[in-house]
């Protein structure tokens, strides 16, 4: 069965924009997180992201801006010899009741079904309390780094206490790799 590693993406693999809402124009990677991805790669891993992007749904960008985002993502991976698996994202409001919005664990199920892998092997690394409620629900394991909402998540909900923190993906990854 393939290892894998989940990723969401605003605030791990890239900087949480000031007004919140990541655009092609203000996409801008977190120092070593990029390095971090190609590393996983480089081991063996799968690595996918799931991200919540209601601002399909608010109408603060078109499903296509996204895909030029994302495309924005790859390419800088792919110059560094690294690659995405899969991204899969929720495109709905809190109001929709989706079962993909985290911290609904949908999208952990699509990638989960998608790849054939046990999720109770698979870390979900997230800065979010969406994130480790959708990774505690869909019985991945969840990861929280201090980057983005990382540091007040951690100072302000309890569920959080008993979740493993790094500094940042770079040093989840490191970390991941040493203990191999
Ligand atoms: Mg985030
Ligand atoms: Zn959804």
């Amino acid at each position: 069965m393939d290892k894998m590693v989940i990723l969401d993406s605003d605030g791990v693999i890239n900087h949480v924009a000031d007004d919140d809402v990541t655009t092609v124009g203000n996409w801008d990677p977190i120092g070593g997180s990029i390095e971090a991805i190609n590393r996983l790669k480089k081991a063996g891993y799968l690595v996918t992201i799931a991200t919540n992007q209601s601002g399909i749904a608010r109408g603060l960008y078109s499903e296509q801006e996204l895909q030029q985002m994302h495309l924005k993502m790859t390419k800088m991976l792919e110059t560094r010899g690294a690659s995405i698996d899969g991204i899969f994202y929720c495109p709905h409001g809190p109001e929709a009741n989706c079962i993909c919005r985290k911290p609904k664990p949908g999208l952990l199920f699509q990638i989960a079904k998608k790849y054939d892998i046990d999720l109770s092997q698979t870390p979900f690394v997230g800065d979010n309390i969406s994130d480790v409620q959708a990774a505690k629900m869909a019985n991945a394991k969840p990861v929280l780094v201090r980057t983005g909402k990382g540091e007040y998540v951690m100072q302000n909900f309890p569920e959080a206490l008993d979740v493993p923190v790094y500094d940042d993906l770079a040093h989840f990854v490191r970390e991941t790799l040493r203990r191999r």
